[in-house]
């Protein structure tokens, strides 16, 4: 496996996958590796030649108020983790490089992301889809691979790729989960114990959702209150939304009808967690 810092570097490699003309599989991630990103790379691996995965912290889709100085950062045991996987090239390109002193251009939407995340990070959509059309530029990627542990994003993403006519295949692989339900997370690391436990409110009020929809309750507001009150049994957490959207539109609805996603991000402690339940495809 090659750990490649600058784009330079990481161009004449590529020059010789082109040549050789090998499908590219890619792995966005911002790092501190766990089975998720795990499982993307192993999807990946699979229906590619050769695989990237990149590790970048990106500053531009955190908030002002956000975990952007503290989220964590281990790149001895991340390359390690790649290097088990089979990576190709692990590229971890700096601040600097991707955003030099200038830097002006973004790509934004407007669709999808005035729900869920989109609505309660300002600006995080934003910093999203330019670091990604970055590093689908820089990497020229034939298919990309995206937890629907982040459902917007992935919605987000693959509405990018159609509006902007990008040659890249997104791919979206399922969420993995501890074994006592909880998604898997870079940010899991913060909680303590207590926390640790409040945190599994998340993946208990889906699971009480699912029921509902398996029983046939159709109003969106009966369900949510159901969620509601799960979570707030719990006096570490604080809930930041709980929604159900249309997967493909992410706008909210009253009615369910076949298809939909429910969401929600939690703050237990000064951790927010987000987890969803997907019925239909995104
Ligand atoms: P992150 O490093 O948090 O930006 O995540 C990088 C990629 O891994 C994103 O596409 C995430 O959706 C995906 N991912 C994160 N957690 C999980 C999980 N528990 N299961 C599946 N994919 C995940």
């Amino acid at each position: 496996m090659k750990i490649i810092k600058s784009i330079k570097e990481l161009k004449k490699e590529l020059l010789e996958y082109k040549k050789a003309n090998l499908s590219i599989g890619f792995v966005p991630t911002m790092g501190y590796l766990h089975e998720g990103h795990l499982s993307l790379m192993r999807a990946a691996k699979k229906e590619n030649e050769r695989l990237i995965v990149s590790i970048f912290v990106n500053p531009m889709q955190f908030g002002a108020n956000e975990d952007l100085d503290k989220y964590p950062r281990d790149l001895e045991r991340d390359s390690k983790l790649c290097e088990d996987e089979g990576v190709d090239i692990l590229f971890c390109p700096s601040v600097e490089e991707l955003y030099p002193k200038g830097f002006s251009s973004y790509v934004d939407m407007n669709s999808l992301t005035n729900t869920l995340c989109g609505a309660s990070r300002a600006g995080h959509f934003r910093g999203v889809c330019t670091v990604l059309m970055k590093l689908f530029n820089i990497t020229g990627a034939n298919r990309a691979y995206f937890g629907q542990k982040d459902a917007q994003q992935c919605a987000v993403v693959k509405q990018m790729v159609r509006d902007l006519n990008l040659d890249i295949e997104i791919k979206i692989c399922p969420i993995v989960r501890e074994a006592d339900n909880l998604a898997k997370s870079s940010r899991n690391v913060y909680l303590n114990e207590d926390e640790r436990k409040s945190a599994l409110c998340l993946s208990r009020a889906l699971a009480l959702a699912k029921k509902m929809l398996d029983e046939g309750e159709k109003e969106a507001f009966k369900i949510k209150e159901a969620m509601q009150k799960e979570i707030e049994k719990e006096n570490l957490a604080r809930i930041d939304y709980i929604s159900l959207v249309n997967p493909k539109t992410m706008q909210e609805l009253e009615q369910i009808k076949d298809e939909v996603l429910v969401a929600l991000a939690v703050f237990v402690g000064k951790t927010r967690l987000i987890d969803n339940y997907l019925r239909g495809e995104i």
